[in-house]
């Protein structure tokens, strides 16, 4: 099965999607990573729901990713007396340590730790940003706010703080089963939300020990302040626009989420546009125009993946949207100002033996015209360093590695195909060439380029580059 985009599709499963026949629906409208958001689900679902993708991936033959989203430090208030209250705009009231539940006055925040880092001018936002509470005085285990923007606030509130830097780890212990019980099932994705610093990303780097790869969602402004040295530890980021836009003003997300998509096209690492992206679909067949804008912005940014969250995990028309936003992808793709605006951001290559030859190699093939560029690849850092190039042909990367074969499902333009390892160099171009047949990326006649490390199965030695004609042989009787 071949995707006629480079783009790839997350889709986030929920009760609308967790049965096989829909998760099977899902990846044939062209989901390519499912998202397991482990807010909302138990382990023995999980475990479920790996087994269900495996099993479709089984079926169709293809690597299909595994992105285990781990809820991360959610600040939630206590409850009230009567179920919840109404604030007014310029109102005094507490923020405090003591369980009891609130009232008009007051009510509990159950994080001392949290309570104690406040200052005067920090804001509390409260049920995604709805409400917007000023700190004015802070005494041991207490805060005394007032009200900027009132509201109706009810029991176990969310609550965000975009001035304060939490004294914690992006790692809460329940962060730390839910890892366990995802590595334990083979996933391939682990998406850390609340980051705030690179040692966030290092320390469940420790943890995982290499058995996924991990991505950053950026979703605070104190990760905003040290993107690079996040972008560094992590494997992927995420732009999480929706706690984003509620920790931030809103109107700097767009600008926000074109930093951080040529930031990490420039490092060569995967970039997830997320959330909102075909919001009304959660109840709607068709999306918004400016719904499709948005998913075609991300398109031409060149991302390496835009995701959907409600709408295929609890809407009404889960396969629609996978389907919608395929089409869009699609059709964007073949815009003829597409390759103009993906070109204009190319980033310059390192100098790095296997930079070199991604950039020879996509050269090569978009001067001669080939059908195909193949990469040979062990841990998938060829076939990442060759997409960061964004190539106009199509890239097929050969693996003999499940796990990297699933790794790279989330990234712009790769085509996996698992395989056995080739034995020699004649092996290597001949099933190279075969493979770009049978996979429908070659026709017989046509040239392929063919990128690869020697010796076979050196994980990051690109050293070689060679073009191959698909020939009578490759295409079989
Ligand atoms: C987000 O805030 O945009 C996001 C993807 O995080 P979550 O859906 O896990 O809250």
């Amino acid at each position: 099965m071949r995707r006629l985009r480079r783009i790839k599709i997350l889709a986030t499963l929920g009760p609308a999607s967790a049965d096989s026949a829909v998760i099977r629906r899902l990846f044939e409208a062209g989901a390519d990573v499912f998202r397991i958001n482990m807010s909302h689900t138990p382990h023995d679902k999980l475990r479920e729901m790996v087994a269900t993708i495996r099993n479709v991936e089984g079926s169709y033959g293809r690597p299909i990713g595994i992105l285990v989203d781990l809820q991360g430090p959610k600040l939630r208030l206590g409850t009230f007396a009567e179920g919840g209250i109404m604030l007014k705009n310029g109102e005094a009231f507490i923020v405090d340590a003591d369980a009891a539940p609130g009232d008009k006055s007051r009510v509990q925040l159950p994080h001392p730790e949290i309570l104690a880092a406040l200052r005067p001018g920090h804001a509390l936002l409260i049920d995604d940003g709805k409400i917007r509470l000023i700190v004015e005085e802070h005494t041991p285990g207490r805060v005394v706010t007032r009200v900027a923007v009132g509201g109706k606030v009810s029991d176990r509130k969310g609550v965000s703080l975009p001035d304060t830097d939490l004294p914690m780890s992006a790692m809460t212990p329940k962060d730390r089963a839910d890892l366990d019980a995802a590595l334990e099932c083979g996933i391939d994705w682990v998406a850390l939300s609340f980051v705030q610093r690179p040692e966030d990303v290092i320390e469940t780097k420790k943890l995982v020990r290499g058995r996924a790869s991990v991505m950053a969602k950026i979703e605070k402004p104190q990760a905003i302040e040290r993107l690079a040295e996040i972008l560094d530890a992590a494997d992927a980021l995420m732009v999480a626009r929706g706690d984003l836009g509620v920790e931030m003003p809103a109107e700097r997300v767009p600008g926000l989420q074109k930093q951080m998509t040529r930031m990490a096209r420039r490092a060569g690492k995967p970039i997830v546009i997320a959330t909102q992206m075909l919001e009304s679909m959660i109840q709607s067949p068709v999306p918004t125009r400016a719904e499709v804008s948005d998913v075609a912005t991300a398109v031409f940014e060149g991302a390496d993946a835009i995701m959907l969250s409600a709408e295929s995990a609890a809407g009404k028309f889960p396969v629609e949207a996978v389907s919608t936003m395929n089409r869009i992808a699609e059709e964007v793709e073949r815009d003829p100002t597409y390759r103009t605006v993906i070109r204009a951001q190319r980033p310059d290559p390192e100098p790095t033996g296997a930079d070199a030859i991604a950039e020879a190699a996509r050269t090569i093939a978009e001067t001669l015209d080939l059908s195909t560029i193949i990469c040979w690849t062990s841990s998938g850092s060829t076939a990442l360093r060759v997409a960061r190039e964004r190539p106009k042909p199509p890239v097929v990367a050969i693996t003999p590695n499940s796990a990297t074969g699933r790794k790279l499902s989330l990234v712009w333009g790769v085509h996996c195909v698992v395989a056995e390892d080739a034995h020699d160099q004649d092996d290597m171009v001949n099933r190279a060439c075969r493979m770009a047949f049978s996979d429908g990326f070659a026709k017989a006649g046509q040239r392929v380029i063919i990128v690869a490390g020697v010796p076979l199965g050196t994980p990051g030695a690109t050293n070689m580059v060679r073009i191959a004609y698909v020939g009578a042989e490759d295409v079989g009787p």
